[in-house]
């Protein structure tokens, strides 16, 4: 490199840039893995998930000496292998209607995320349909066609208390006449009452099957970052509720860095296919392994 300009002429000679100073290392031990585990617990790794990651750090390498920087990236590699596999973007079908069905529990995200998918989809030249399945809370219909409004995109709403699957019928029916790509379908998510929601959703699919055997295409699953560990028991449920084919986890632009996705991952195998990091209409992004890897370990 060259030597700074204010070297002396001897300087020049032997090149002045001081040394940069060793990173300190630290061996591979049982101790540092057992370090290392509990800050991947506490990034809500799960244990199993995080047992899986310093086992596959510690093959081949302990008693090495690492330091912060190698150790970092033998992290978010491991963390990378394990989320590439479910980083799929929400497929898209020459069927028409695509019928997207969206679960989750209430504030998790689902509305805004619906919203933002559809502009997404409208930008991309898709014709979009939406409609308003959590017939029960007038503000979740309300902010449902404000959305719609943004993305330039109809919104199906039905009386306040009015049956879902009639509401979702019609919808298909529409979808349907119009020739529309795209039709999603909000749901509610009320999971105090368990057994209703499971009818409530049953119901949506069986009829909105009269109209197409292959629908619903998609049931996209939106979790909330913050609520870390939680995220584990909501897949659990919505699995028994629903058939999920995937997931869109929401609210990564705050302090939550999602380790929960890595155990998700690890333990359903299940895509994700975005991530919301903003209220904002642009605020949904592709799903990348690495970036978010890289973001996680930090
Ligand atoms: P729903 O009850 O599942 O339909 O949830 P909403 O879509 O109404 O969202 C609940 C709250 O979370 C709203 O205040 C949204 O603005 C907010 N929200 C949704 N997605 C994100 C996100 O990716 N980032 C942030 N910061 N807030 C979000």
């Amino acid at each position: 490199a060259p030597a700074a300009p204010s070297a002396g002429l001897v300087g020049r000679l032997f090149g002045t840039a001081p040394a940069k100073p060793e990173e300190p290392r630290r061996a591979l031990d049982d101790e540092m893995l057992e370090e290392l585990e509990d800050m991947l617990v506490q990034a809500d790794l799960g244990v199993d998930t995080a047992l899986r990651v310093t086992a596959n750090i510690a093959e081949g390498r302990m008693g090495r000496r690492l330091s912060a920087t190698e150790l970092k990236e033998l992290l978010a590699t491991e963390i990378a292998r394990i989320m590439t596999p479910v980083a799929r973007p929400l497929p898209l079908y020459p069927k028409k209607p695509q019928v997207v069905l969206v679960v989750g529990v209430n504030g998790a995200g689902k509305t805004t995320t619906i919203g933002k998918l559809a502009s997404q989809f409208r930008a991309a030249g898709k014709s979009v349909m939406i409609a308003a399945g959590d017939t029960f809370r007038a503000a979740a219909v309300e902010q449902l066609q404000i959305w719609g409004q943004r993305a330039g995109v109809p919104v199906m709403v039905a009386a306040q208390g009015s049956d879902p699957a009639s509401l979702a019928f019609d919808a298909m029916t529409r979808a349907e006449a119009e020739g529309a790509d795209l039709l999603m379908i909000d749901t509610a998510g009320r999971l105090q009452n368990r057994q209703d929601l499971m009818e409530e959703l049953a119901k949506i699919v069986r009829v909105i099957r009269k109209k197409d055997p292959t629908a619903p295409h998609n049931t996209l699953l939106v979790l909330d970052a913050t609520t870390g560990q939680n995220a584990l028991n909501q897949v659990e449920t919505f699995r028994q509720l629903a058939d999920v084919s995937g997931l869109v986890m929401t609210k990564l632009d705050g302090t939550a860095r999602g380790g929960v996705l890595v155990a998700l991952a690890d333990r359903f195998g299940l895509p994700i296919h975005a991530i919301g990091v903003g209220e904002q209409i642009d605020d949904l992004d592709a799903f990348d392994a690495n970036d978010f890897a890289r973001a996680l370990v930090g």
